[in-house]
């Protein structure tokens, strides 16, 4: 088990990353994809075959350490592949929640969400973010290049039957003359939130391919496109969706639940933060009503330092 960072995420603040899997030696990654836009490059070692990797309990001794000095606003199973490919992940996420009450969140390409004992593991975590860049079967064909039986359907199928929290994180982005950011790809993206909505209501992250992947040829979306998809995608699903503009989350449509609003009230436990800090980690969106809310309710209370005004959570108030 590796850990690293924090690191700023737009989704989770910031983000202590704990890594599962170790790619055999001379290998980039362990993954059953190799998508389009991977940073980890495409020296892959590819497999669909998820197996117990044990976790020496040293490794999270150095954990709790790194816990207490950083102070992260989320923990997040992630790394140099596919976290899910170590069934551990349940145990891992039951030791760590035994230490700390900072939300896990996992990072997955989905791809092992259709076998019940990965969702088990996943079902301890508090935030499962789970990748969905196609609508099709042949289009997920292109971009992630699935190891062979990844089927897409599965996945959905699979998505519904997760407990806990979901966001469906997509990444537009275009390559030569492949992209999944054309009308049809939209629609049939669409399709797709919209059947694991009816069952499992979910959230949606929606990305671009800014960061540098090793190939000149990967083409972010221009930032009006991207505003307009996500503009689109609430529309016709009234999911709500957040998206990444000028430095910061955007949030459309969707009153805010309660899981968001705990999210906020869970930060403010563990550290004040000014009105700016919390738009700059949740998004805009009613986050201004809701404050406002909890001081009336007394759930938050608020403190000036050197003319700054800080919120922080009463917890007797706040029911955490
Ligand atoms: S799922 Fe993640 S690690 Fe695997 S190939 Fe895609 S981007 Fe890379």
């Amino acid at each position: 088990m590796k850990i690293y960072g924090p690191v700023p995420s737009w989704r989770l603040g910031n983000s202590l990353g704990v890594d599962l899997v170790e790619p055999p030696k001379s290998y980039s990654k362990i993954c059953s994809y190799d998508c389009l836009y991977c940073q980890l490059g495409h020296n892959a070692f590819r497999t669909i075959h998820p197996k117990h990797m044990d976790i020496a309990e040293h490794e999270f001794d150095v954990l709790k350490t790194k816990i207490k000095q950083t102070k992260p606003d989320y923990i997040t199973f992630s790394g140099q592949g596919e976290p899910t490919l170590n069934l551990t992940l349940g145990r891992v996420a039951d030791k760590i929640k035994q230490m700390t009450d900072i939300p896990l969140a996992v990072l997955t390409n989905s791809s092992l969400i259709p076998n019940k004992e990965v969702r088990r593991g996943l079902n301890k975590c508090d935030l499962v973010i789970a990748k969905i860049d196609a609508g099709t079967q042949k289009l997920f064909g292109k971009i992630n290049q699935p190891c062979r039986g990844i089927n897409l359907n599965n996945i959905v199928e699979g998505i519904k039957e997760i407990h806990t929290r979901v966001a469906i994180q997509t990444l537009l982005f275009s390559f030569k003359k492949l992209t999944n950011a054309d009308e049809e790809s939209i629609k049939s993206l669409i399709e797709i939130y919209k059947k694991i909505n009816e069952v499992k209501p979910i959230e949606i992250f929606l990305g671009t391919a800014y960061r540098p992947s090793g190939s000149e040829k990967l083409m972010a979306l221009p930032p009006e496109r991207l505003e307009e998809i996500a503009g689109q995608i609430n529309r016709e699903t009234k999911i709500q969706v957040v998206y990444y503009k000028k430095n910061r989350p955007v949030v459309v449509g969707g009153e805010r639940s309660k899981t968001e609003e705990k999210d906020v009230l869970d930060l403010l436990k563990r550290r004040p933060c000014t009105k700016e800090d919390l738009i700059t980690r949740f998004g805009k969106g009613n986050l201004e009503e809701m404050i406002d809310d909890f001081v009336e309710k007394g759930q938050v209370s608020t403190r000036t330092k050197q003319g700054v005004m800080y919120y922080s959570c009463n917890n007797e108030k706040a029911n955490l």
